[in-house]
């Protein structure tokens, strides 16, 4: 069983993420993790990504693709998150996985209205000395500017500034939307509106993951 989670940064995919996979017994792959570890035990493939990270270029899709697929057994049940990210990706994991007689049960987008999504990344702070994160409108440190954690001065990052959210946000749709009419041709998309709260978000997601377990 494969399910995949796409959203836009600021839909709250990764925390999502985390806790259906939890609660539905899924592994929980998400890109960024497995990039770590893979560079950490310094793989043959780690060693690869690596190159491209120190030069600051993005990793391949063969790369990618390559990482994540060999994490995934015929038998087991896995949550996608940051991955595919794009039509290539999408693509090079559909005929990967198909060796296997594998196939993707279900592709869920987190749909965020563009203002919004601007607002939670503006919104978003970071301690400079330990590095935990925090949201001024949803989520601030008890007193203001000061980490809760260490005491540590808490900023906002100049990747979080309006400018930098609304590049990222255009980067996001461009390479998602051949994907979502990629996921929609197989019949195995569906949409969650992720401008709802928490609670919601993952009540919505919860139903659609269970109908797919129901027909497996
Ligand atoms: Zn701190």
């Amino acid at each position: 069983m494969i399910i995949i989670l796409l959203g836009a940064p600021g839909s709250g995919k990764g925390t999502q993420s985390k806790r259906l996979a939890d609660r539905y017994g899924y592994q929980h792959l998400a890109t960024g993790d497995i990039f770590r570890a893979e560079i950490a035990k310094k793989t043959t493939l780690g060693l690869k990504a690596q190159d491209y990270v120190k030069n600051g270029k993005l990793v391949p899709d063969a790369i990618v693709t390559e990482m994540v697929a060999g994490r995934i057994d015929a038998k087991g049940k896995f949550l996608l998150d940051g991955f595919p990210r794009n039509l290539e990706q999408a693509q090079a994991l559909d005929s990967m996985l198909k060796k296997d007689g594998v196939t993707v049960s279900l592709v869920c987008l987190l749909a965020l209205d563009s203002a919004e999504a601007i607002r939670r990344m503006s919104a978003r702070r970071i301690c400079s000395q330990c590095g935990a994160v925090y949201n001024a409108a949803t989520a601030p440190p008890a007193k203001d500017g000061v980490c809760d954690a260490c005491g540590g001065a808490v900023v906002q990052r100049e990747d979080d500034t309006e400018a930098t959210a609304k590049k990222r946000l255009m980067v996001f749709d461009d390479l998602t939307q051949p994907l979502v009419a990629y996921y929609r041709g197989e019949q195995i998309f569906e949409e969650v509106d992720a401008n709802q709260a928490p609670e919601k978000v993952e009540a919505a997601l919860a139903a659609f993951i269970e109908a797919v377990g129901a027909k497996s």
